[in-house]
């Protein structure tokens, strides 16, 4: 079953609006020179959705947000809700990242009532998983993504409104990633989960994203992993030429 790989971008809270629509517009540029064999992602910070939306419109770049509430609306004080992402031309937004996880305490009972309200938007939900390096050293990787995987998975969820992006937490900034065959065995896992929960055919058609510490020079063997269907780039992400030499490794 052939997959459209997915390069996602995650700036995180990097970027002024100058350096924002700018660092969208470059990304574009290069699409429209050179069409990629594969979709595109950016995530700015909430405060530049907008304009990236504006700036990047009918180039085919994706423009996606980091995290939403779960309400439309309400006594939320510095949320944002799905539907306002969506009003600002987001058709993405990365839901259960680990900093999300860790700095504001976010469970999998949240991250998926977050889901349902992205897919109540007309959003896809990106959502993360991955376990810390204690888990990992204590053995407990493939319990963990499957703990959070369950959790988080909303019903309703298909190929078409949901992504699922494997994110090692000890990977995240920090240079380290898993070996291959880790990353292989995550990735099947996480495969085999989809198929219990949405059936083989939808599972098939399914995005599994790596995350962690990919770059231009790790790129290639990741992505050639037959259940790696794309990247979730952090830092690498905010430098053009590191994105798209990502891109161009697919
Ligand atoms: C991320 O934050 O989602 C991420 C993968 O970061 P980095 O690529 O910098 O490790």
């Amino acid at each position: 079953m052939a997959r459209r790989p997915l390069i996602a971008g995650n700036w995180k809270m990097n970027g002024l609006k100058a350096d924002g629509v700018a660092l969208a517009k470059a990304i574009a540029a290069k699409m429209r020179e050179n069409p990629p064999a594969v979709d595109l992602l950016v995530c700015p910070p909430s405060t530049l959705v907008d304009s990236v939306a504006q700036a990047v419109a009918g180039s085919g770049l994706a423009v996606g947000g980091q995290d939403c509430h779960s309400d439309k609306s309400g006594a939320h004080t510095g949320d944002i809700a799905a539907v306002m992402l969506k009003d600002l031309g987001a058709s993405h937004v990365i839901l259960g990242h680990s900093e999300r996880r860790s700095d504001h305490g976010e469970t999998s009972e949240q991250v998926r009532a977050k889901a349902m309200a992205a897919h109540a938007a007309g959003l896809v939900a990106v959502i993360c998983l991955g376990e810390t390096e204690a888990e990992r050293d204590g053995g407990r990787t493939l319990g963990v993504v499957e703990a959070q995987f369950g959790g988080s998975l909303p019903e309703g969820a298909t190929p078409e409104n949901t992504v699922i992006a494997y994110e090692p937490v000890w990977a995240i900034g920090t240079g380290r990633t898993p070996t291959l065959d880790e990353v292989a065995e995550v990735h099947r896992t996480i495969r085999v989960l989809a198929e219990k929960a949405l059936g083989a055919a939808a599972a098939a058609r399914l995005l599994i994203l790596y995350g962690g510490s990919m770059k231009p020079s790790n790129a290639k063997d990741l992505l050639a992993i037959p259940d790696v269907d794309g990247g979730l780039i952090g830092g690498a992400s905010l430098k053009v030429e590191d994105f798209w030499a990502i891109a161009q490794s697919v």
